[in-house]
C-alpha cells in the first residue's frame, strides 16, 4: 500500500517509508524526515518569536490585548504579502522574519513613545498601532543591520570549543582575544 509523505506530499510503499508515531502516525520518505524535524524545530522558534514581538507591542502601546485584527497586518509584513491595488499578492514567509520585526521595534521605541505624547489618535488603538508601525517598516533595514551584527558577535571565536583546545596551551593570549573583543 502506498502513503503520502507528510512532508512533500510524495507517495511510496509503506514500507519503505518513516514512520513517525507521535500523536499520530505519519509517513515520511527517509530523505524527507531530518527536513521534517529542521521545520518543526523552526515553527517553534517563530512561535516565541511571534509571543516575544506581541509581548514588546503590548509593552510599548501600553495594552493588554492587541486587537486581531491588527495581527493580519504583523503576519502579512512576515510573509511578504502586497496588498495596495488589484488582486492580493499572497506569498507564504517570504518577508522580515518576526524576529527582525521585533528588533526594529526597539530601534522605534523612542519615535512610537514621541508620537504617543504628540500626536492625537483620538484614543484609537488601531491608529496608533498603525501609526507605530509604520515607523517599524522604516526601520526594517536599519534592524536587519542590528541583527546581523549580533549573530556576529554571537558566533565569534569566543565560546567556540575548537578554540578551548588551544587556550589550555596559551591562555594568556586567549585572555587577551576576549578583551579585544570585548573593547571592539
Ligand atoms: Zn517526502
Amino acid at each position: 500500500m502506498q502513503v503520502k509523505c507528510n512532508y512533500c506530499n510524495g507517495k511510496q510503499e509503506r514500507g519503505e517509508m518513516y514512520c513517525d508515531t507521535g500523536k499520530q502516525r505519519k509517513y515520511y520518505h527517509h530523505p524527507c524526515w531530518p527536513l521534517e524535524l529542521e521545520r518543526r524545530i523552526d515553527v517553534e522558534k517563530e512561535k516565541k518569536q511571534w509571543k516575544d514581538l506581541i509581548a514588546f507591542i503590548q509593552e510599548i502601546h501600553n495594552l493588554h490585548e492587541i486587537p486581531r485584527t491588527f495581527y493580519a497586518f504583523l503576519q502579512d509584513i512576515r510573509n511578504g504579502t502586497i496588498r495596495f491595488q488589484g488582486p492580493v499578492n499572497q506569498q507564504y514567509k517570504q518577508g522580515v522574519g518576526y524576529d527582525i520585526l521585533l528588533e526594529s521595534y526597539r530601534l522605534s521605541a523612542n519615535g512610537i513613545k514621541w508620537a504617543q505624547q504628540n500626536r492625537d489618535f483620538n484614543g484609537n488603538v488601531f491608529t496608533e498601532l498603525k501609526y507605530g508601525l509604520a515607523i517599524v517598516k522604516n526601520n526594517i533595514g536599519q534592524a536587519r543591520e542590528a541583527h546581523r551584527a549580533k549573530i556576529k558577535i554571537q558566533s565569534s571565536p569566543v565560546g567556540v570549543p575548537v578554540e578551548d583546545r588551544e587556550t589550555n596551551y596559551k591562555p594568556r593570549q586567549h585572555q587577551q582575544n576576549i578583551t579585544a573583543f570585548l573593547k571592539e
